[in-house]
């Protein structure tokens, strides 16, 4: 690799990469493409994940079995978070390689009493999760996506909108020709979050005792839709109080452009570093250090609830990996391990968007096909928020990328007093482990469909796997 690479030097991937390894870029994507085109829940992830790592031997934590180097194990949580680990040789007081990524995405959650009828419709109130900008989410297919404990008491999944013949659901939006109001409107005023209600159905039941009686109405939409939500589904409104009901894009991800050189999908963020660090540690046997890829929840609303990152459940898997390799542990032991550590959180970051260069500075920016993207910190104005990288982990780590073959680039999400955005990094370094930012550029982030480059997530699938693989502090 060359030495001094200046900023401005920073090459588009496609320009410099081998041919085998270009090959390697497209089926890496098509791995990917299914992985979100089916995880579009935090639950739906942890699933395809479980699935994925069992496939590979990975088998779920037995609290009363020791395990030895070499061995791969993984812990669920509430079926939202999952943490998986591969036993390293090295005694774990050393330090373990944590590779953290979130995967919940924004998207449109139900009220608790979301089934209403007006105007000849029946609808579903909504209260959106995340940020977003409300507008986009009107005019596309939605799925419902989640779980509801149903009649027979059994919690069961809801998943429709997927397949060809499924119905999907529906945010309306003002047409144009009545829109003078709200087109004078600020787009975080045109459409509102009370405005954001989904359409489920037209229909009105007919009430057999009142089919010929003219005076009464007879009929109820919302009624015709409830029995058949029971019918079909086996639920009925007031199950709806305490579900899990995720509206969300309905449809696959997909190529875009001739050269097929960017995926369109939905939750790039962060699906798309969660589904790098899942792969990064598949084939990995025999580590020095123990390895753990964690995979959160409740990231895009601040990480709290027991199944974010603020949860203490990250610290109550190692405390059973200390446990199962010492026969014991202690608060000094964990206190060592978590201190020795080293961490990515991998999150994505803004790639620079042509159409909307004035919110990036375009020498400290991020894009499309320039490679893993590092940040020493996030934050927002003035850093507000972030975990800043030390000097001495983030060059060596920079350094050792470079040396491996690895194609990055550095940069911040946009103008500084622009705006800005955090990650889990913050919580991550509460442990006072080493911990650096590191991820996909996404265009459009946080829109229902995110765009990112092929090229950015393989180099991504790359940095982690050899950080996973090889690196350690002692990198020169
Ligand atoms: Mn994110
Ligand atoms: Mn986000």
């Amino acid at each position: 690799m060359e030495e001094n690479k200046l900023l401005k030097d920073y090459k588009n991937i496609w320009e410099i990469i081998e041919e085998s390894e270009a090959k390697e870029v497209f089926s890496f994507a098509e791995r990917y493409k299914d992985f979100i085109s089916y995880g579009k829940t935090e639950r739906l992830c942890v699933k395809k994940a479980e699935e994925i790592i069992k496939e590979k031997g990975f088998k779920e934590f037995e609290p009363n079995k020791k395990v030895k180097p070499g061995d791969k194990v993984y812990f669920k949580n509430k079926s939202k978070n999952i943490a998986i680990y591969i036993i390293g040789r090295e005694d774990i007081e050393k330090g373990i390689k944590l590779i953290a990524g979130h995967i919940d995405s924004p998207r449109i959650d139900l009220k608790p009493n979301p089934v209403y009828e007006d105007g000849g419709l029946c609808l579903f109130d909504t209260h959106y999760y995340g940020g977003i900008k409300k507008y986009q989410w009107t005019t596309i297919p939605l799925a419902l996506k989640g779980v509801i404990l149903n009649k027979d008491k059994n919690v069961v999944e809801i998943d429709i909108g997927e397949s060809e013949d499924d119905p999907v659901f529906y945010i309306s939006d003002l047409l144009i020709h009545l829109a003078k109001d709200q087109m004078n409107k600020t787009l975080s005023e045109g459409v509102t979050g009370e405005n954001l209600n989904i359409i489920v159905g037209s229909i009105p039941l007919k009430k057999p005792e009142e089919k010929n009686d003219k005076s009464k109405n007879g009929s109820s939409i919302k009624e015709n839709i409830l029995k058949i939500i029971n019918e079909k589904y086996n639920f009925s409104e007031e199950d709806f109080v305490g579900a899990e009901i995720e509206a969300v894009p309905s449809g696959r991800a997909k190529d875009v452009g001739f050269d097929r050189s960017l995926v369109i999908g939905y939750g790039h963020d962060d699906r798309a570093c969660s589904y790098a660090a899942l792969e990064s540690i598949l084939d990995i046997d025999k580590p020095d250090k123990t390895l753990c890829v964690l995979l959160i929840d409740k990231e895009e609303i601040g990480s709290y609830g027991n199944t974010g990152l603020e949860s203490n459940f990250f610290e109550y898997t190692l405390i059973e990996i200390i446990n199962s390799l010492n026969g014991r542990v202690d608060l000094l032991t964990l206190r060592r391990v978590l201190n020795n550590s080293m961490a990515i959180s991998a999150d994505v970051t803004a790639a620079f968007d042509p159409t909307y260069p004035d919110v990036h500075d375009k020498k400290n920016s991020c894009f499309v096909n320039k490679g893993v993207a590092i940040k020493k910190y996030t934050g927002s104005r003035g850093k507000s928020g972030a975990s800043d990288a030390n000097a001495e982990f983030a060059s060596k780590l920079r350094r050792f990328l470079s040396d491996n073959g690895v194609i990055w680039q550095a940069g911040e999400l946009g103008k500084v007093d622009q705006g800005g955005g955090g990650t889990v990094a913050f919580l991550l370094a509460r442990y006072n482990m080493e911990v650096i930012d590191m991820g996909v550029p996404v265009l459009s982030m946080h829109s229902p469909l995110e765009v990112i480059a092929k090229a950015d997530i393989y180099m991504t699938y790359k940095a982690y796997k050899l950080f996973m693989e090889k690196f350690s502090l002692d990198f020169k």
